[in-house]
């Protein structure tokens, strides 16, 4: 069949081809460690569990508004009050289904043929596929190692031409485990006063997972972009809700429609059922997202100190979300081999660092959100790979 010439441009997430390929794996009898999927690995908290079973008892089964229940929007503007004293109209939350589809519907809304759109690389890999998808130029902006993994704003700001529509930023950030100071955030905002006509789009859907008491800095709290700045954010991570379906973006008032209209053509509206689950979430007990963050911590430290131990790897400590990102240059090893023999020989699933972009060569992608007992045994197995030297 002959179907738009975009398909051509289409990419995809490369963590669901290792989990399927782990699960086949698995089915043959190895023992797998799965240390490439992003998602927690603990149970969703029961009384968010319980909220969508009484919402469906209560009847809450039929269609909402497309933008969301209004309970559920005024929960994620007092949430954002909460964590960060910004005061978020409900009128410009829009809840979808899971944090992907706000860079989606973004992306779709600025990227045409002839314009650029920037985007973090390494990076979570679906920014890049839409981008092409659409049409638009992708133009990476490097997270380097030596910036800590974090946004430079010099970098990032000489990148822009009078073709930038959308620049998408991510901290903490996927999939170097990277946050951006804040010192740098400011140099960035300032910089972009000399460019208005740039939407920007803020991925912060790890705002929850920074370590060392590191505060979270949220682009809601620089006013001089408020009118041209897209949140991404939603329940996945920080609940352990990533089947759910769950997440929300704040759009700027001159957006909001174009984006609604988007879900009422796409969606229609995000299932009842989670929606009502994720006020739960938001109004109910948070010792869960502590406990969470607590277990991902300890790990985090076992990670950097086992990888740092095996031969030509080294891996700085990632200051947010659940992954280290070890620099492998020094194996002889080039990613995609690497992460391929790895899950075959040894049964460890990772990410080769260029599924998240060019310049991702010289990396693995390790997932965290799994047990420190998996954690040790999946590290001790590829300690003995490299020292086997295969
Ligand atoms: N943004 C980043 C940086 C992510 O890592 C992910 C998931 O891995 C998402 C967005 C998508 O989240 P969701 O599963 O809610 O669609």
């Amino acid at each position: 069949m002959k179907t738009v010439d975009k398909f051509a441009r289409i990419g995809e997430e490369n963590a669901f081809a290792v989990l399927a390929r782990a699960s086949v794996l698995a089915a043959q009898g190895m023992d797998v460690i799965n240390l490439g999927i992003g998602q927690p690995d603990f149970p969703t908290p029961p009384h968010i569990v319980e909220a969508a079973v009484k919402a469906l008892r209560d009847g809450h089964h039929g269609y909402t508004a497309a933008n969301g229940i209004a309970e559920l929007r005024e929960a994620v503007s007092a949430d954002l009050h909460r964590r960060f004293q910004e005061e978020i109209s409900p009128d410009n939350v829009l809840i979808v289904p899971g944090g992907k589809v706000t860079m989606f519907t973004a992306i779709l809304m600025f990227g045409e043929p002839g314009v650029e759109i920037m985007y973090p690389d390494p990076g979570f890999p679906i920014y890049r596929s839409m981008i092409e998808f659409t049409g638009a130029t992708p133009v990476p902006v490097p997270i380097r190692e030596e910036k800590g993994f974090g946004v430079s704003a010099e970098e990032t700001l000489s990148l822009i031409t009078s073709k930038t529509r959308l620049l998408i930023l991510n901290s903490p950030a996927n999939p170097c485990g990277g946050v951006t100071p804040k010192a740098e955030i400011d140099l960035l905002i300032a910089g972009l006063a000399a460019h208005p006509e740039v939407a920007i789009m803020s991925d912060e859907i790890y705002d929850q997972m920074l370590y060392d008491g590191e505060k979270h800095v949220t682009l809601l709290s620089y006013p001089e972009i408020r009118d041209r700045l897209i949140l991404l954010n939603g329940w996945s991570k920080t609940y352990a809700m990533t089947g759910w379906r769950m997440g929300y973006s704040v759009w700027p008032d001159d957006l909001y429609d174009k984006a609604r209209k988007l879900a009422v053509n796409a969606w229609s509206c995000v299932n009842t059922p989670s929606q009502y689950a994720a006020i739960a979430a938001l109004t109910g007990p948070q010792d869960a997202v502590a406990e969470m963050l607590a277990a991902f911590d300890r790990r985090r430290r076992v990670v950097v100190d086992l990888a740092n131990a095996m031969p030509g790897v080294s891996c700085v400590v990632p200051k947010g979300a659940f992954y280290a990102f070890p620099n492998i240059k020094d194996t002889g090893w080039q990613a995609k081999p690497l992460a391929s023999k790895l899950l075959e020989q040894t049964g460890v699933a990772t990410i080769a660092g260029p599924d998240f972009g060019i310049l991702g060569e010289g990396y693995i992608r390790i997932s965290y959100a799994n047990s420190e007992e998996n954690i040790r045994r999946a590290l001790g197995r590829m300690h003995e790979f490299l020292n086997a030297g295969q």
